[in-house]
């Protein structure tokens, strides 16, 4: 292909838009441009580069089995009443109304569409099992679209579902796609782990595992353990509680000059003083000292959590001991409507609601809290005698060093970019949408289900992140938009020109894909350019061209430690790119 022909409008600056490393390089090599917040066009080196990831991703669909389908983007609201979903999914949910005001969803994600067609056409064990993807479009008003491809609004993915008789039978579909993801990581070039995770909104019974690519933009924190290899999303990650225990002598106690209050504990005046931090700077002391009193509403019911200072309230975890539908934190609004408490000063002494209480409160041998009265704190307050441990669960996110459940050693954490997620589904779909298929004994059993969801513009952002250097992305030869990228120094000179010709052809006859720069342009500005194209191999023809003599440059030589660009003949460049560009 000819870089004077083509669209590629790369930019010098970045625009003040890019708010990630891959992104900038996304947007100066003029792969992508931004449409509004959260949607992109691809233009045609992006494009191909996309092409490319779904191309991966298409192979190893089909190699597990898969088949290829496409469902509609616009669905009628009804189906997803059907779920339960068309409320549970909120404002990410896009909605929109026919000329006759009927409403419609655009597809985040196809549950509703697929059990729908399995309900109509499945009616027997005989035609299970099967797994059908598609690669398309999908919608989701995101509440912080950002880092580009990353978080679209409007963005490309793989999404697969597939129907089992029983879950053996799911197992195995599970197992195939893992090992489909694995693959896919790996030819894409993406470091990544693979991690237990929480299901969200897409819901289900089994088991759900997350693809997490390594990078400091990612939005999720992976909790690993080194010893025993155990990973987890944050959100899920189990530990063992800290059975840390906050002791204060009665020494220290008295010297807070506070009026003794009960049976130990002590009421401090703490006028203004509202958060952890402002506490501890009041008190000198930890935020382990202390316990926060968190209050939600939970179905509509004011609730209570209470974590140590120094911990975070995991909401998915809360959420599933309440048992509750709809979790939200209750404002200052809604706690002054609901009691006569102030946020800040809020403890559980004499709370008067349903509290739940973190293991490590409960291993608190005494603690700071609100007194439940403006301006005023306890301290020396012990879990179990000032107030009762009604229900103790484990509600707090791990948290760095925390130990590992199963073996003990100390938990650490990293960032990662989800870029796949695949679900043991069970029945929700199928039993609420009534798909049903007579199995052998001529019973009507409920299709076991899973879906599987891969992220192909967030794959493409993903390698840009975790390829990017100083000057550009530099593309694996898996996706790279093309293998060489063949720089004549100067186009209009007659020696470079024939001998960049020919190297055109002898690469192109050896099934390479070759970028020309044949434009009029300085060279400067010319490998500038080349280096924000980012191919995975630079040949440079210049002076040299009457002798054959060019230069090559690529990534892959920088790695094994030589210089940028080395002298070749034009025949050792054609052979080098033979021996080094495999496209796996
Ligand atoms: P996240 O937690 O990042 O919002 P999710 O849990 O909502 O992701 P899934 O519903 O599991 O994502 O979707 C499957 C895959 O689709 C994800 O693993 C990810 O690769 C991709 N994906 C999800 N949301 C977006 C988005 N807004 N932009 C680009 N890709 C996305
Ligand atoms: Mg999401």
């Amino acid at each position: 292909m000819r870089l004077s022909e083509m669209f590629v409008p790369t930019l010098r600056e970045a625009p003040a838009e890019a708010d990630a490393a891959g992104h900038r390089w996304l947007l100066r090599s003029g792969m992508i441009r931004q449409l509004a917040a959260g949607i992109y066009s691809y233009l045609p080196l992006g494009r191909s580069v996309l092409l490319n990831v779904e191309r991966i991703v298409r192979e190893e669909m089909d190699r597990a089995g898969c088949q290829e389908v496409l469902l509609p983007i616009m669905q009628p609201a009804e189906l997803w009443e059907e779920s339960g979903r068309y409320t549970q999914y909120g404002p990410e949910l896009m909605r929109l109304k026919d000329r006759h005001a009927r409403e419609f969803a655009l597809g985040p994600t196809h549950e509703e569409v697929v059990t729908a067609l399995a309900r109509d056409e499945v009616n027997s064990y005989r035609k299970l099992p099967f797994t059908l993807y598609q690669i398309g479009t999908k919608f989701r008003d995101e509440r912080r679209p950002r880092f580009g491809l990353l978080r679209g609004r409007e963005f490309i993915m793989k999404d697969a579902y597939s129907f089992a008789a029983d879950w053996d039978e799911l197992d195995r579909t599970y197992q195939a796609m893992n090992t489909a993801y694995c693959l896919i990581l790996e030819r894409c070039g993406l470091e990544y782990i693979r991690v237990e995770a929480d299901a969200g909104t897409i819901g289900g019974q089994g088991e759900t595992h997350e693809f997490m690519a390594l990078a400091d933009v990612g939005e999720d924190t992976i909790v690993t353990c080194k010893h025993c290899g155990y990973a987890a999303n944050l959100e899920k990650a189990a530990f063992l509680p800290a059975d840390s225990t906050v002791l204060m002598d009665a020494k220290e106690a008295n010297e807070a000059n506070e009026t003794n209050e009960g049976a130990g504990m002590l009421r401090i005046e703490t006028p203004g003083v509202r958060t952890i931090a402002e506490l501890c700077s009041f008190l000198g002391k930890k935020p382990e000292d202390m316990i926060k009193t968190l209050l939600y509403l939970a179905d509509g019911q004011l609730v209570a959590a209470l974590v140590r200072g120094d911990h975070e309230l995991n909401e998915i975890a809360f959420k599933q001991v309440l048992g509750a539908e709809d979790l939200i934190l209750a404002d200052d609004a809604t706690i002054a409507a609901h009691s006569s408490l102030t946020v800040g000063y809020l403890g559980p002494v004499g709370l008067g609601m349903r509290m739940v209480i973190d293991a490590d409160v409960a291993a608190m041998k005494h603690a700071i809290t609100g007194a439940n009265e403006v301006d005023m704190h306890l301290s020396s307050v012990r879990p179990g005698v000032d107030f009762a441990l009604d229900q103790v669960e484990c509600i707090r996110f791990a948290a760095e060093g925390d130990r590992c459940v199963s073996c003990g050693e100390p938990l650490v954490f990293t960032k990662g970019i989800e870029v796949g997620h695949i679900f043991k589904l069970g029945t929700k779909y199928s039993d609420a949408m009534g798909a049903a298929f007579l199995d052998r004994n001529g019973r009507q059993c409920a299709p076991v289900m899973g879906c599987y969801g891969i992220g192909v513009s967030r794959l493409m952002a993903a390698i840009a992140e975790q390829y990017a250097t100083e000057d550009g992305i530099q593309w694996p030869v898996s996706v790279a938009p093309y293998d060489v990228h063949l720089i004549p120094v100067s186009w209009k000179d007659e020696h470079q020109q024939k001998l960049v010709l020919e190297m055109e052809q002898q690469l192109l006859d050896h099934g390479f894909r070759v970028l020309l720069d044949d434009r009029d342009e300085r060279p400067g500005v010319k490998f500038k350019d080349a280096e924000l194209i980012g191919l995975p191999v630079h040949i440079v023809v210049g002076r040299g061209a009457a002798e054959a003599q060019v230069e090559l440059g690529s990534h892959m030589l920088a790695v094994s430690g030589e210089a940028k660009r080395i002298s070749m003949t034009a025949q050792e460049a054609v052979s080098y790119v033979r021996e080094h560009i495999r496209r796996v």
